[in-house]
């Protein structure tokens, strides 16, 4: 059992205000307390309008966060930086923050490892560690403020598309959008998150009774079950039709329009028949395709197609009449894909983590 203090961000702000109370302070000094924290303070001494008595006995009773940094991995000239955090318990997680022109997205984790075990994903080739309190997500969103305030810029996007499959950590992941995108906390708009899955039906329905209108994500990849069996292993449970008729309910019940991730594997899924599928599904729903080419994981079949490869199935979806875009291949030198820095770390390194 571990006996450090709680990090701040695990109290409620009831809670946070029930302590200050027993310690004689106002109620309110917990807005001033969170407006620092959504600032991306570092230690609770920063807080210089919170009386100096008081922070002693903060940092005497809080930790300012519960995660460790272990390992950093830049790339694109700085504008991509991936962190390895360490948990409470030994476990580590994913965060990328990639810097654009007009915005900063950060791509966080919300389990330690994925049940799921997608063949291609370097996160799904180690044993699944545990979920992430909501707080433990939320500190990685303001560890990303920390990083991109000290050179002038906002988190302005949060994507659930690191380590992890969120619908599996639902609550917590619900929780944790909640805490992101209150204006007291990190005031990121709803609008400006992404959940992504592979497909866990009864959450994709729970979710759009949420009233939280966040851009939902479905990890496709195949648009026919004999596929998507293999690459996404809980096809079987959820098959494809039932998943596109569910993700379609949520963009007509929150007006947004979903998007579907397809991972581009070399002659597995990059073929006309698979444009072809991939048409006769989705043509004419609130629907977006967003091509990823394969980032290369070790000990994976798969291959990434060429250049010309990526622009012929983008030209093969068009004449589906689909709506398609390539993401770009952010960060390729920082172990992009997730779960490739903390596999590369967890080699180097000894002895390894457990809880
Ligand atoms: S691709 Fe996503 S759902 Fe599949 S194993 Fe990796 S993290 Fe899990």
């Amino acid at each position: 059992m571990t006996t450090e203090a709680p990090a701040i961000l695990s109290t409620s702000a009831k809670e946070l205000e029930a302590w200050l109370l027993s310690h004689k302070a106002p109620a309110y000094r917990r807005k001033q307390l969170w407006a620092w924290m959504a600032r991306g303070a570092a230690s609770f001494d920063e807080m210089r309008d919170i009386p100096k008595p008081l922070r002693s006995e903060l940092g005497g009773s809080f930790r300012i966060t519960s995660l460790r940094p272990i390992a950093v991995s830049q790339a694109d000239r700085g504008l991509t930086t991936k962190t390895l955090y360490e948990l409470d318990g030994g476990h580590s997680v994913e965060a990328v923050v990639m810097r654009y022109a007009d915005r900063s997205t950060l791509c966080i984790s919300s389990q330690a490892g994925c049940p799921i075990g997608c063949p291609f994903c370097a996160t799904g080739k180690f044993p699944f560690g545990r979920n992430l309190k909501a707080h433990e997500i939320v500190e990685q969103a303001v560890d990303a403020v920390r990083m991109l305030s000290a050179e002038g810029k906002r988190l302005s996007h949060v994507v659930f598309m690191g380590m992890g499959e969120p619908m599996a950590n639902y609550q917590a992941v619900i929780e944790s959008v909640r805490r992101l995108s209150d204006p007291e906390l990190l005031g990121i708009s709803p609008r400006r998150v992404v959940i992504s899955t592979s497909g866990l039906i009864p959450r994709i329905d729970q979710l759009g009774q949420e009233k939280l209108a966040v851009t939902l994500a479905i990890s496709l990849h195949a648009a026919r079950d004999e596929l998507r069996d293999v690459l996404v292993p809980i096809n079987r449970k959820y098959p494809v039709a039932d998943l596109v008729a569910s993700a379609q309910g949520y963009a007509e019940k929150t007006s947004r329009r979903v998007s579907y991730e397809w991972v581009l594997l070399a002659g597995v899924n990059d073929t006309e028949r698979d444009a072809k599928e991939l048409g006769t599904l989705l043509r004419g729903k609130r629907a977006h395709v967003n091509l990823i080419p394969f980032n290369p994981v070790e000990g994976t079949p798969y291959q990434a197609p060429d250049r010309a490869g990526v622009r012929r199935f983008r030209e093969l979806v068009e004449a589906q009449g689909l709506n398609v875009t390539v993401r770009d291949t952010r960060g390729r030198e920082a172990d992009a894909a997730c779960g490739q820095l903390h596999e590369r770390v967890m080699r180097e390194r000894s002895p390894v983590h457990v809880s």
